[in-house]
Parts: C-alpha cells; structure tokens; sequence
C-alpha cells in the first residue's frame, strides 16, 4: 500500500528548492543554446534562414579577404509559382517548397549551404568553388527539380532559373548578391529552367560620341 507522506520538513523543503535553483540554473543554457538554434531555421522549409546566411557569407569572404579560395554564391527562384499557387492552392504551394528544399538540400556537396532566402527563392554558397563549376553544380540541382515534378504537386511542373557570382576580396557581400540576383534575372529573361552566370561588370562606354 502507498504510504501518506507525513508533513513536510522545513530542512528538506529548503534542500528542495535549492536542488531546483541548480537544475534550472543548468538547463538555462541549453535551453538558449535551442532558441538560438530553432531561430536560424525557417518553419516551412526547415532550410536555414536569411539570419544565419548572413553570418555563413560574411565569414566566407572574410576567408576569400584573407587569401583562401575564390567562392560562388547563387540565387534559384522558382518559375511561375504564382501559377502554380493560382492553380493548385496554397498549400500545394506550401508542399513544392518543401520538396524543392528537400532536393536542393540532399543535393548539395557536404559543405555547401542552401538558405531560404524569400518566398520561393535559396541562396546557396559554395565555398571553395569557382563560377564555372559553381554553374555545373547548380545544373545538377536543376536537373533534380524533375523529381519534384514526378511527384505530381504542381500540374505543370517545377522548374527553376539560378544566377550566379563569385565572392570575392573586392566585392561587398551584398555586391555579390546584387551580382547574383542579376544573373537570375538574365536567366529569367532568358527563358528560364537554366543557369546563368554573372557576366562581371558592364564596361563602360569609352569614348561614346553624343
Ligand atoms: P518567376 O518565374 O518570374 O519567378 O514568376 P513567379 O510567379 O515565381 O514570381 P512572383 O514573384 O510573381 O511570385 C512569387 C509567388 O510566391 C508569390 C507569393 O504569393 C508566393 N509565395 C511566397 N512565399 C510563399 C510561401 O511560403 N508559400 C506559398 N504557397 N507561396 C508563397
Ligand atoms: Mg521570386
Ligand atoms: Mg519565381
């Protein structure tokens, strides 16, 4: 039979709390050490986000700044998602965000990164990476993109178009971005479901007579 608890010593109640002090005092960092975590991922996707991308490009042109090899980052944004939020739903939408962040993330070599960048755009950095393979790595995620299309989520399909850019020592990390994302609109322009690199600046005209 349970036996009663007889009534509560004073002595043992006060060893009590201080046992509960020490627990809480030791949790206190783990649980932190998960917010943290948990804030640097992106719900829908679980792909890392924008905030922990940052400090991921910093660090990797502080590595080009200081002599190490050159790196690529790259921007892919799904074609026509809107039509396919229209015609299949939102939370269709939802689903082939969620397949292509599967595709993308299983496809990447291991020290790559792919980030939730927006709504139906990643930004990917590959370290160690100069454009030319940069742009053979990201056709090979593009490629993928027909799984996602097997899997019938989208009734058209799931294509996507990419820029890339390098990082490097003279280039700002939003430079490089802004490079990126100008390649992408040249793959967009283009026809989309490719890969375009970014072409380096726009000479400009010499000499132009008015
Ligand atoms: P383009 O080929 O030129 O990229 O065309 P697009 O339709 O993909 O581009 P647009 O920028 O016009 O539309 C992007 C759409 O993505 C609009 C927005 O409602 C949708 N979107 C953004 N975030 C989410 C999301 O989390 N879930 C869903 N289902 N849709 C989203
Ligand atoms: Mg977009
Ligand atoms: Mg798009």
């Amino acid at each position: 039979a349970v036996q009663a608890p007889g009534p509560l010593d004073a002595a043992d109640y006060a060893r009590l709390e201080l046992a509960a002090d020490g627990f809480e005092q030791l949790v206190r960092p783990i649980e932190l050490a998960f917010e943290r975590a948990l804030s640097d991922l992106d719900p829908l996707t679980g792909l890392l986000n924008r905030r922990a991308m940052r400090v991921a490009l910093e660090r990797e042109r502080a590595r080009c700044r200081r002599g190490g090899a050159a790196a690529s980052i790259a921007i892919g944004d799904i074609d026509h998602f809107k039509a396919i939020n229209d015609a299949c739903g939102h939370s269709a939408g939802d689903r082939v965000l969620q397949a292509v962040a599967e595709v993308f993330l299983n496809g990447i070599r291991p020290y790559d990164s792919v980030y939730r960048y927006g709504g139906e755009e990643f930004l990917f950095c590959l370290p160690a990476t100069d454009n030319a393979t940069a742009q053979a790595v990201l056709d090979r995620l593009r490629a993928g993109l027909d799984d996602v299309s097997a899997q019938g989520l989208a009734k058209g399909g799931v294509s996507a178009s990419f820029g890339v850019a390098p990082i490097d020592a003279d280039a700002s990390v939003d430079e490089a971005i802004e490079r990126a994302d100008s390649a992408l609109y040249a793959a967009k322009r283009a026809g989309r479901n490719r890969v375009v690199n970014w072409r380096g600046p726009v000479p400009v005209a010499m000499g132009a007579v008015a």
